[in-house]
């Protein structure tokens, strides 16, 4: 009997431009193992409902084991970089992950599989060379919300969701892609709800 367990209609994958995010009033700090590659990054894995709400913080009972994902510790590095500030190897963000998010999928996906489930949706999609074969490229220049909502939906076939933030001269700038996932974690589907995104409708592709 599992008094945590809940049930989620879908995921949200979530991947995030490191130009914007470093890129703002905030600004950001690289991971103690270097500069991440100029690439999308996955922020996180998000059990959703249908009606745009979400669970959170589902068990108390999980803490974060790092050692039940050792074997994928390189995988992680490359693809699940941390750029919050203090600079940190990883693990803060990634228990944060678990913890707030993962605990929610736990009656479908323990820890190890939650996080191996995201590190395998990444590699059945490559934002990035989907935009540049559309001509949007991390350049510094301005590209319409539809053009790349259209050059990633061509690529993979599903719609994402697109949410910006602002530089620090206020320009709206692609700062996180969202596309949905079935419950298992194996597989996008058309997301059945879209985040409110922020974005203006010509939306600034940073350099990292
Ligand atoms: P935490 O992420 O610890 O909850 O809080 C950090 C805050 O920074 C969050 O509200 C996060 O959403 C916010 N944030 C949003 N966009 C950016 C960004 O582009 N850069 C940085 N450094 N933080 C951001
Ligand atoms: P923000 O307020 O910066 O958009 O989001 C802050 C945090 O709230 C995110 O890092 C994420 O943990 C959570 N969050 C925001 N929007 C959603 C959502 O639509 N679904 C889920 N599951 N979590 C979200
Ligand atoms: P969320 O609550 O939105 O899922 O995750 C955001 C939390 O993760 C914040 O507390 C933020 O400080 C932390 N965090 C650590 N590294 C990163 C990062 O590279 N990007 C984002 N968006 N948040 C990060």
């Amino acid at each position: 009997f599992l008094s945590n367990a809940q049930d989620f209609d879908f995921f949200y994958f979530v991947l995030q431009w490191p130009g914007s995010y470093c890129d703002t009033k905030q600004s950001c700090c690289y991971p103690t193992s270097g500069k991440p590659a100029a690439d999308f990054g996955i922020h996180g894995l998000w059990p959703n409902y249908n009606d745009g709400s979400y669970p959170s913080n589902c068990d108390p009972d999980s803490p974060y084991d790092p050692s039940e994902i050792r074997d994928l510790i390189s995988r992680m590095r490359t693809n699940w970089p941390t750029l919050a500030c203090p600079s940190g190897d990883g693990n803060k963000f990634w228990e944060h992950e678990w913890e707030k998010h993962g605990t929610c999928s736990e009656s479908n996906l323990n820890q190890r599989a939650y996080f191996e489930a995201a590190l395998n949706l990444k590699n059945q999609v490559n934002i990035l060379q989907s935009l540049e074969n559309a001509g949007i490229q991390p350049d510094g220049g301005f590209y319409s919300l539809t053009s790349i909502k259209n050059a990633i939906r061509g690529a993979t076939g599903f719609t994402p969701g697109i949410e910006c933030n602002v530089d620090e001269s206020r320009n709206s700038q692609l700062y996180q892609v969202y596309l949905c996932v079935d419950t298992s974690a194996s597989q996008f589907i058309e997301c059945p709800v879209y985040p409110r995104g922020k974005c203006s409708s010509r939306v600034e592709f940073p350099t990292f």
